[in-house]
């Protein structure tokens, strides 16, 4: 009998959970919005009971921020989040006591980029990074085959970025920092800065050089810092076809040259990538932790 693994994508608007082996072998699968603590995390329980029997361990890539420290007491917490009734709530305790499992627990964009690496758009490569660009900008770091926790976790959509406030007068909405990445680039940044939608915006508005521009001050920081072998961007606002080249000129003129690697200098439409498993690395990526930490 094939051992199962069970996966939850808990997001801050709606849970995905499903069990299976891999992205082409999901035995079942459920999405419903996230209300309370109590109810959400019921219904993720109560669809997880009718496979209990045959589930080796399960997974949770979680909305933030979460505590991921195995060692600490408040291992598989949420914490501060601002959202109603969710701050320091016990999330992988809540499934390891109703279902009697083992209970691994990352971040969402940690998942996403472990499901990544094992099934999608980073397979064979060790060091990479997953980058969401939607209501947030967040991202997971894949250094020599692990995930990067370090002190907590990376939080490379808050690093500072150059802003010319004569290009871009706009100071930016990120609460703790204002003008950081996530403040400049994020989708609510694109719309309260042009004040409409980024998905409402033509193909040919000044929106798209200055986010290109945005992007590709990051992902050379990630570049230099890192030296990442490939870089996958999701999120709403990647959901623009016309983006990825704009991004990929944009990052290879600011490196002028300096990276000399071919990924960089003539491959760099497989250097800087969508996501291969789209809507589905959360969830995969939390099956794919479970899998690690059973040891599979
Ligand atoms: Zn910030």
């Amino acid at each position: 009998m094939t051992r199962l693994y069970g996966g939850v994508e808990a997001g801050g608007t709606k849970f995905v959970c499903a069990v299976g082996t891999g992205p082409n072998d999901i035995r079942a699968e459920t999405r419903f919005p996230t209300t309370t603590p109590d109810e959400t995390l019921g219904r993720a329980i109560d669809f997880f009971r009718d496979y209990q029997a045959d589930l080796a361990g399960l997974g949770v890539a979680s909305f933030g921020p979460v505590d991921p420290n195995p060692a600490s007491p408040t291992f598989g917490y949420v914490t501060t989040t601002p959202k109603r009734g969710w701050p320091n709530t016990d999330v992988a305790g809540a499934f390891r006591r109703a279902l009697g499992l083992p209970v691994a627990f990352d971040t969402d964009v940690n998942a996403a980029a472990v499901g990544e690496g094992r099934w999608g758009a980073a397979q064979g490569l060790d060091t990479f990074i997953y980058l969401t660009v939607g209501t947030g900008v967040g991202g997971g770091v894949v250094a020599g085959g692990r995930l990067v926790h370090g002190l907590i976790h990376p939080e490379v959509g808050h690093i500072r970025l150059p802003h010319d406030w004569q290009a871009d007068p706009f100071p930016g909405i990120c609460p703790y920092h204002g003008d950081c990445f996530e403040g400049l680039a994020s989708g609510p940044a694109l719309e309260a800065r042009w004040k409409q939608r980024g998905d409402t915006l033509p193909a040919d508005h000044p929106a798209w050089p200055l986010q290109a521009h945005y992007l590709a001050l990051a992902l050379v920081c990630f570049i230099c810092t890192l030296s990442p072998q490939r870089l996958i961007l999701g999120g709403g606002v990647m959901n623009q076809p016309h983006l990825f080249p704009l991004l990929r000129a944009e990052v290879q003129r600011l490196l002028n040259g300096y990276v000399q690697a071919p990924a960089v200098l003539d491959q760099i439409d497989q250097y800087i990538v969508p996501p291969a498993l789209a809507g589905y690395a959360g969830v995969l990526g939390s099956m794919a932790l479970a899998m690690d930490a059973a040891g599979k």
